[in-house]
């Protein structure tokens, strides 16, 4: 069974990846205004590409194409006849293919510098001369490739821009897609669209229609296919997809593994069965997580046996489940984004790491199911946008990640009913109150957890020796780096005292004003 890829029905750029840092940014750019656009790694074959690109970039990357173990592109991207843009060591590649005239530079340049456009009459710089943008590299072209003018200039690089003199091959040795380049994007779209002439039909209006398409082709009329929830966005927007497509041939599964938010399991089953018209089974199997994590302290094996655990109960759930016709399960949803695929296909030299999550890993083996990832090909703001016209709202569209193994690692130590119920009611009070305030989609995570130590406090003119909860709170873009987010004093001052007040077992509050690194966003 084919199904025509999102490439092969949108009008896509390639992006072909050395290796660079910013790589998936040049994909994401081009998405912003509406060019559909894909990365993949720089060794591709182009032979083997099941679809035509209307142009290729080649990124950056860390190497120097003169070194022997330099990665370099097939040389049939030249036979597509489609525009190419090389990015600083796409660029250099161009100039190494066309007479080899790339050296290591005096002095590297890192950081702005001012475009100088020679030609004017060239597309690509439209709109974009005179402005700043961001170098990256320590290599330098020290000559024209053949068949090469030069179209722009710096201060230190004589050959900021590069041309094919009669074909639509352009080079630049800076990044356009670093929002540092003031004008990057301009001059993204201007190759995009004026030089590449792709349509800018990349919406998710458009999405949903050619995706329903593609998954009622995969998976047939009369098939049936299985997939967990968790309340978070993406299997929440997945699962939306997966019903407008299939109905109630897509069982949900919701497994309670007594370790999600207070009355969360509640509120999942509400928003997506009635709110949502999802075919969603709650499983309630918190005794069963809670006493495999009896006795349990070391947080890696907290999650590998929430990992297992879930495995187990979901399998035991799909086999009650009796698709009709007596047909059998065939396929498993998986809300998978594009940055995981980016992830395991980008290029880092001879061992590529492919990353398989664990516990889908272990279903489609045990299940004998085929994977279906309607997300794929989409970004978290993507996803976002089109679980919104999708009907789902805005306050589950925007929800702060939450992990896998929830509570349990935000409770240190042991994990008992009694402290998941003291972390839950202090979580719930705070992000109440973050919301309340009108912070909650200023902040990227937020949550409480509960510390296994015990201080000494009054109330009531009693001594009280009870728990201590940290609240975190942090903003982000991409949650590789992070900083804590500055509340207003009176905002945790109320936050502490409700805390202190209305959850027994609780006599202090403190707040985590750590970054990301050196500390971790979640405590365990
Ligand atoms: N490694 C190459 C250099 O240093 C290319 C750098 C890049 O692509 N950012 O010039």
């Amino acid at each position: 069974m084919v199904t025509e890829q999102v490439s092969s029905i949108f009008d896509t750029i390639l992006v072909l990846d050395f290796g660079s840092q910013y790589s998936h940014l040049i994909t994401r750019r081009l998405r912003e205004f509406n060019v559909y656009a894909e990365m993949l790694p720089c060794t591709q074959k182009i032979s083997e590409l099941s679809w035509k690109p209307k142009g290729v970039i080649l990124s950056g990357g860390p190497y120097s194409v003169y070194d022997p173990e330099a990665p370099h592109v097939d040389h049939d991207v030249f036979k597509l006849g489609v525009p190419i843009l090389g990015i600083c060591y796409g660029m250099q590649e161009l100039a190494w293919i066309n007479g080899k005239q790339v050296a290591r530079g005096e002095k590297r340049e890192y950081g702005p510098a001012t475009l100088n456009v020679l030609d004017q009459s060239v597309p690509l710089f439209e709109d974009v001369d005179h402005s700043t943008v961001w170098m990256s590299h320590g290599d330098k072209l020290n000559g024209l490739p053949n068949g090469f003018k030069v179209i722009a200039t710096s201060d230190n690089s004589p050959y900021c821009g590069v041309a094919h003199e009669t074909e639509q091959i352009y080079g630049i040795q800076f990044h356009p897609e670093v929002t540092h380049s003031t004008m990057g994007k301009v001059l993204l779209k201007n190759f995009a669209v004026k030089i590449c002439k792709a349509n800018q039909n990349w919406t998710m209006e458009n999405f949903i229609e050619t995706e329903i398409n593609r998954i009622r082709e995969l998976v047939g009329p009369t098939a049936e296919v299985i997939g967990a929830v968790s309340g978070g966005v993406d299997s929440t927007v997945a699962s939306k997809l997966m019903t407008e497509a299939i109905g109630d041939r897509f069982h949900a599964i919701l497994v309670d593994n007594g370790v999600l938010r207070l009355n969360e399991a509640e509120n999942v089953k509400k928003t997506l069965i009635q709110g949502l018209g999802i075919n969603l089974t709650v499983v309630d199997a918190a005794d069963e997580f809670l006493d495999n994590l009896k006795g349990i302290t070391d947080p890696e094996r907290k999650r590998k046996i929430i990992g297992n655990t879930f495995i187990h109960v979901f399998e035991r759930e799909a086999a009650k489940i009796q698709p009709k016709d007596g047909k059998e399960i065939q396929f498993l949803l998986q809300g998978t984004l594009y940055p995981d695929v980016i992830e395991s296909i980008s290029f880092k030299g001879p061992s590529q790491t492919i990353k398989t999550h664990h516990n889908v890993g272990g279903l489609l083996d045990n299940m004998k199911l085929k994977l279906i990832e309607p997300l794929r090909e989409l970004f978290k703001d993507e996803v976002r946008h089109l679980g919104e016209l999708l009907g789902i709202s805005h306050e589950l569209v925007w929800r702060h990640p939450f992990p896998g193994p929830g509570i349990a690692i935000r409770v240190l130590g042991e994990v008992t009913r009694e402290q998941v119920a003291i972390a839950r009611k202090a979580d719930f009070i705070y992000i109440e109150e973050i919301r309340k305030a009108g912070l909650y989609d200023k902040i990227s995570q937020a949550f409480a957890c509960l510390l296994p130590v015990k201080s000494v406090g009054v109330m009531g003119d009693n001594r009280v020796y009870d728990q201590v909860i940290a609240l975190r709170a942090i903003e982000t873009t991409d949650f590789m780096t992070a900083d804590w987010y500055p509340f207003e004093h009176s905002f945790l001052k109320k936050v502490a005292s409700r805390i202190v007040n209305e959850v027994d077992g609780v006599a202090r509050v403190t707040y985590d004003i750590t970054s990301k690194p050196p500390a971790t966003v979640e405590w365990e």
